[in-house]
């Protein structure tokens, strides 16, 4: 692992990675990526720290270019964006190429039901002026079969982060917890 991250910064890094999972995977990988990532600003606050974290690691702040934490104004670790891309460009051929199949698969699902409606006009129109509603209406098996893929595809990133973050395993990351 390379040696430039502490770490209190890779346990920042899984902090932001809570909310925006998918999002600060393709950002280790892509710079497009980390700057929508970066033009989300704000941040995130948790009612306990990541298991393993110091425990005043219960928010984190976008600010710039960089993830701080716990906040603007009483920053106690840092770490910037070129931190995290050198972290991604540093990855093992093949868990970078695996990062690759999940981004490719989270944009195939996200493509495959853009198109989905919710409305309740698939069979009445709304008015009389306009027929039912044209677009795709997903049956409840199919719905299902769709928050069961997003969910899969939400572990494979959580897994990839964790391998990105943490390749000598022993730390267990806390990824997955309820945020307020
Ligand atoms: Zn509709």
């Amino acid at each position: 692992m390379p040696a430039t991250l502490s770490e209190e910064q890779r346990h920042l890094i899984a902090f932001v990675a809570r909310t925006n999972g998918t999002m600060l995977l393709e950002a280790m990988i892509d710079d497009h990526a980390m700057q929508a990532l970066l033009a989300r600003a704000g941040g995130a606050t948790a009612p306990t720290a990541p298991d393993g974290a110091p425990d005043w690691m219960t928010s984190y702040w976008t600010v710039a270019d960089k993830f701080v934490s716990p906040g603007r104004d009483k920053m106690r670790v840092k770490v910037t964006a070129a931190q995290v891309r050198k972290l991604g460009r540093s990855l093992p051929a093949g868990l970078h190429a695996e990062i690759r199949q999940c981004l490719d698969a989270h944009g195939a699902e996200r493509e495959r039901t853009r198109e989905w409606c919710y409305c309740p006009y698939a069979h009445t129109a709304p008015n009389a002026h306009s027929g039912p509603c044209a677009r795709h209406h997903p049956s409840a098996d199919e719905d299902a079969e769709h928050r069961h893929r997003a969910a899969e595809l939400r572990t494979w990133s959580q897994t990839l982060l964790r391998q990105a973050l943490y390749p000598a395993a022993g730390v267990q990351l806390d990824l997955f917890a309820t945020l307020r």
